[in-house]
């Protein structure tokens, strides 16, 4: 494992473990399974470990097994401030000691505002007195460092980055954002300020691996690397000196078993102007072909109409980087023929899923398209004789 340097000087591993995708076992965590993940990673050389407020049991699963492992005090803990929940300062004490309950800790060593997008939200945390809030907790140590996680656009980055003295920042970046979100722009004007730069997203979602056309694939293989969908990633971030810490997250061994490798080989300004070259071939084929860049955050969810704004795009891609009928295949399956109906012609306009869409996708005109492709008539008309055919059977059974 190779290491980078936080604004302190200590030693952060290139690679961090990013705990919001853990393979659940029913509604919960598979927690062993998760337990091998992790300590297969920490074996390896991995000290960082990111997870959340509202990463839904994962807080909880990683004090379950750095407590049952005794390995607090050998790894770094990044969790999150879910600051669009806060509405008092009293609010910021809850929120923070449950997070440590959970945690089985007595201290945060990386602690992010979560999910930042514009200056506003910042400005108003500063109303709530978050200042002097972090300062007594820096004090009294259960704050070791402070930071944001981001997903609005280059401007209102920068803008929250010059606004206070920040230990590290955690953007989306990865060779399809190397100009939307905080962007390279970003992420040279917060290591130019000496902030270390946490990477999130590196595969945008998995997608960089598991749903490239095929010319990407060919420009890959073409190119005499030898190396994996992933390697091409990973290696683009661990290439820039100014990445600090790439979060992936992962849940399977072989999983962390390339990850590691691929931090341990990786090396800064490797990238040769063919491997560039490679790229922007790889960029073009994924642009030609995927129809919204949606990367299925969700946090546009959820839809008070119960659309399933980013089911319905990921089947919409589907018809694009796999074929038509796998695309809607999939939407029969996942968004058509659920009990609540999840479609997009339920939307009655309201706006609110695009305030809150770090890739600023116009959602509504993007569902009306969606909806066109994925259900023409015959469709609709198939969907919905099974679905009424699945409510009787549910009556009846009820
Ligand atoms: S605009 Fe439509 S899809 Fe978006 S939140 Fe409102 S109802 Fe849901
Ligand atoms: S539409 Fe936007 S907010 Fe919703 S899942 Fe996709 S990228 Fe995330």
């Amino acid at each position: 494992m190779q290491y980078r340097e936080d604004r302190y000087g200590n030693k952060l591993s290139v690679l961090g473990f990013g705990c919001m995708r853990f393979t659940k076992k029913g509604n919960s965590i598979d927690i062993d399974k998760a337990e091998g993940e992790i300590m297969e990673a920490y074996h390896s050389g991995v000290n960082y470990y990111d997870t959340a407020y509202v990463y839904s049991g994962s807080e909880a699963a990683i004090g379950e097994i750095f407590e049952r492992n005794q390995i607090r005090d050998k790894i770094n803990i990044a969790t999150k401030l879910p600051q669009y929940l806060i509405s008092s300062r009293s609010a910021l004490d809850r929120y923070f000691s449950e997070e440590l309950k959970r945690l089985r800790t007595d201290r945060v060593d990386y602690y992010l505002m979560h999910h930042m997008t514009d200056i506003a939200q910042w400005e108003r945390l500063k109303n709530l007195g978050i200042e002097e809030w972090i300062a007594e907790k820096k004090k009294s140590g259960q704050i070791r460092c402070i930071g944001f996680s981001y997903h609005g656009n280059t401007d209102n980055f920068l803008k929250i980055l010059n606004d206070y003295d920040w230990d590290f920042c955690q953007i989306q970046y990865n060779y399809l954002d190397e100009v939307t979100q905080a962007g390279v722009a970003g992420l040279k004007a917060a290591a130019a300020k000496g902030i270390p730069v946490v990477i999130m997203e590196p595969l945008r979602g998995g997608k960089l691996v598991n749903m490239l056309p095929d010319g990407a694939k060919e420009a890959m293989k073409n190119s005499g690397r030898g190396w994996s969908y992933a390697d091409w990633g990973l290696r683009w971030l661990y290439n820039q000196k100014e990445v600090t810490v790439v979060l992936s997250g992962m849940n399977s061994l072989d999983m962390v078993a390339e990850n590691c490798r691929i931090a341990d080989e990786a090396e800064t300004g490797a990238f040769t102007p063919e491997d560039f070259a490679t790229l922007e071939v790889v960029k073009q084929k994924i642009q030609e072909r995927e129809k919204v860049g949606c990367t299925g955050c969700r946090y546009c969810m959820p839809c008070p109409r119960n659309v399933d704004i980013p089911g319905i795009f990921r089947c919409y891609n589907t018809m694009y980087t796999e074929s038509k009928s796998q695309g809607r295949f999939q939407f029969a399956q996942t968004v058509g023929l659920t009990k609540e109906p999840a479609f997009a012609t339920q939307c009655i306009q309201c706006g609110k899923c695009e305030q809150h869409c770090p890739q600023n996708i116009p959602i509504r005109q993007k569902l009306k398209e969606a909806d066109r492709e994925l259900r023409p008539l015959p469709y609709k008309i198939g969907i919905n004789l099974v679905r009424k055919y699945m409510f009787r059977k549910t009556r009846k059974q009820a």
